[in-house]
């Protein structure tokens, strides 16, 4: 099969994939764009955004995302469904790229943005309570357990947030945080201490699920000072963080000891000259939207200058 040649394929649609593609295309390098699993990325699967810049009064997760995709697609940037299943990094540019397993690319320079994906625990039991009462999405579940006893992990922005937004459908949430403080933005902290039915449960961590055949009913805890507790809960949430989506770059471009792709200081160039990388899946620090689309306008703009400098060499 003939492979497609593509001056820059984007990987990802995340805001540093779709924002990429806005200047990409702008800039007349013929974008071609690949959504991923989940198109629109992890903000999809958030309520609110507060904290973009330009939304005075909040923005749906998924209402931005599609803002951005009609942006980048309002240049030309071509956006398709697919999924990136193999790259051939290694040889230098171009890039043979295979999609869905079948589709074979060449492309001249490579944006990588395929993000984040949320942590679990580990526990055998909640492997085998997946789906029946454990997710790692509060806004995708959370509609299940009207009125009903849930239980969020962890204690940054996104277990305040889910936290928050369960409290509106659930009859009770706990909130189990392993340390004696909550690790969120102190305007997040504010809202679920005055929020009556959160009760967090400070220095907890959760040794087992239970349950049976039907789902989960409940979790065993362990306090820091080795006391343990039962608590009844129909619905269990991961909100632990993140690890990066980088299984596919492993062995040809240069990854950091949590598996997030290294790129220069100050750049967006991985390891290998004419690949570059935007977002969360290099960001282990920030983790936000605004540094994510920051992350893919510098992406686009250096691999601007990179072919740029591969045509005046030619
Ligand atoms: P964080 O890394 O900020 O928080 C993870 C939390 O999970 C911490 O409380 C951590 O505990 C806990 N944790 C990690 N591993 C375990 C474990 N094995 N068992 C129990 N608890 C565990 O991740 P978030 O997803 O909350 O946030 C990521 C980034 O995104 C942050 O920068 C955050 O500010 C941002 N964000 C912003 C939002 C907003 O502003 N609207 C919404 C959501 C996220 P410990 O503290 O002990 O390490």
């Amino acid at each position: 099969m003939e492979a497609e040649q593509v001056k820059v394929l984007i990987v990802g649609s995340g805001p540093a994939g779709y924002t990429a593609a806005i200047y990409a295309a702008r800039a007349n390098l013929s974008p071609v764009l690949y959504q991923g699993i989940t198109p629109g990325g992890q903000l999809t699967t958030t309520t609110d955004i507060e904290n973009f810049p330009g939304y005075p009064h909040g923005i749906g997760g998924l209402e931005m995302m599609e803002d951005l995709r009609s942006q980048a697609a309002r240049f030309g940037a071509d956006i398709r469904m697919g999924v990136v299943t193999r790259v051939e990094l290694t040889d230098g540019s171009p890039f043979r790229i295979q999609v869905d397993g079948n589709k074979e690319i060449l492309a001249q320079a490579v944006i990588i943005a395929t993000g984040a994906t949320a942590r679990y625990l580990g526990l055998p039991s909640e492997s085998k309570f997946m789906g029946l009462g454990v997710s790692a999405c509060a806004v995708c579940d959370g509609f299940f357990y009207k009125k009903k006893k849930v239980a969020v992990v962890g204690g940054g922005d996104t277990a305040c947030e889910d936290a928050l937004y369960l409290s509106t459908l659930a009859e009770k949430v706990y909130m189990i945080v392993r340390k004696n403080y909550l690790r969120a933005s102190k305007v997040m902290q504010q809202r679920v201490m005055q929020t009556e039915n959160i009760e967090v449960l400070f220095e907890h961590n959760t040794k087992e699920l239970l349950g049976d055949d039907n789902g989960l009913t409940g979790a065993l805890l362990v306090h820091s000072n080795g006391a343990e507790r039962t608590i009844e809960i129909d619905g269990f949430f991961l909100a632990i963080g993140h690890h990066p989506n980088t299984e596919l770059f492993k062995g040809q471009l240069e990854l950091d000891q949590e598996g997030y792709i290294k790129t220069w200081p100050d750049s967006s160039q991985t390891s290998v000259a004419g690949v570059f990388a935007a977002g969360d899946v290099q960001d282990s620090k920030y983790q936000q939207a605004i540094v994510a689309a920051a992350g893919g306008c510098m992406a686009a703009l250096d691999c601007e200058r990179y072919l740029m400098m591969q045509q005046s060499e030619e």
